[in-house]
């Protein structure tokens, strides 16, 4: 196909595509490099991600960035607000916790993932987040998408625990409908009869929304596994497949975690995991940031 040829059929497909602006055709199957404090994730660009599950408390936080920083992550996560199954559970510290991930930026320097669960909290989350998470329970909240994509954040879009690619990247339009083309997509794994693991995690979307989508594509293994001994794995798989990025929960001491302990990885083993998701990574022909 010359190339006039190729831009009419990519037209046609844009066309009927349902998802306009996030489909490949886009960017005639260039990809999306998503930039952020000075971070690539896309296109040949691997970032490790890895953090607490909630932030918990001060020192711990400030200590958690560190390792993250020292093992070469290139951003750290946090929850301040936490999206809870049972509503006893710990819901987060809120605003109190995006204090103490303004001072863990300013010690590490690291952006800062972090997620909105709802409209009302934009102003004060976006005063210290890098990277919005939405979370897997909010990717059909329509309202909270198009008010972050009228935030010019980077958003990234955590796929819904029984939602369909077609409908992760229509929760992406969203976004990118408003203006915003700084968004990112997360797998982290479906509910299907298993009962083995917390979740299934679908590593075939990796190639899949990479096919039908020009966004890059982070693999979160740790709440698919939902149990330590399965992130490496599943970490190693996630960069094999061509993921721009992964998302992992640390913790100092997992088994004091208040929240998501069991699938944290100790501090301790980070710099030795994120060396081996290097390795994999480079296989998989990405250039990893700074020290991985
Ligand atoms: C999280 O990343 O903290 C989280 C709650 O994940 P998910 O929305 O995928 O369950
Ligand atoms: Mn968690």
């Amino acid at each position: 196909m010359n190339v006039m040829t190729q831009a009419v059929a990519d037209e046609e497909v844009r066309a009927t595509a349902p998802y306009k602006l996030a489909c490949s055709e886009t960017r005639r199957g260039g990809r999306s490099v998503v930039e952020v404090g000075g971070r690539k994730i896309g296109g040949e660009h691997f970032a490790l991600i890895a953090g607490l599950c909630a932030i918990e408390e001060r020192e711990q936080t400030l200590a958690t960035a560190q390792t993250v920083k020292d093992a070469g992550g290139a951003f750290f996560r946090g929850g301040a607000y936490k999206p809870r199954t049972s509503p006893y559970s710990f819901q987060g510290l809120g605003e109190a916790g995006l204090r103490i991930l303004a001072e863990a930026k300013a010690q590490t320097g690291l952006p800062i993932v972090t997620e909105l669960m709802d409209v009302r909290d934009v102003e004060p989350v976006l005063e210290v987040a890098d990277v919005i998470q939405i979370g897997a329970r909010n990717m059909h909240n329509y309202a909270l998408l198009s008010e972050v994509g009228r935030a010019r954040c980077t958003v990234m879009i955590k796929r819904g625990l029984s939602s369909t690619l077609e409908e992760l990247l229509l929760a992406a339009e969203y976004v990118l409908k408003e203006g915003n083309e700084n968004v990112i997509l997360c797998e982290r794994g479906i509910r299907t009869f298993e009962t083995a693991y917390r979740f299934t995690l679908d590593l075939a979307a990796v190639p899949v929304l990479q096919e039908l989508s020009h966004l890059p594509v982070v693999v979160d293994p740790s709440h698919a596994a939902g149990r330590r001994e399965l992130v490496e794995p599943l970490s190693l798989a996630a960069a094999a497949a061509g993921a721009d990025g992964i998302m992992v929960e640390v913790h100092p001491t997992p088994d004091a975690a208040i929240c998501d302990g069991r699938q944290a990885l100790a501090c301790d083993d980070l710099t030795r995991f994120a060396e081996r998701i290097g390795q994999v990574a480079a296989i998989a022909g990405k250039r990893i940031g700074a020290a991985i």
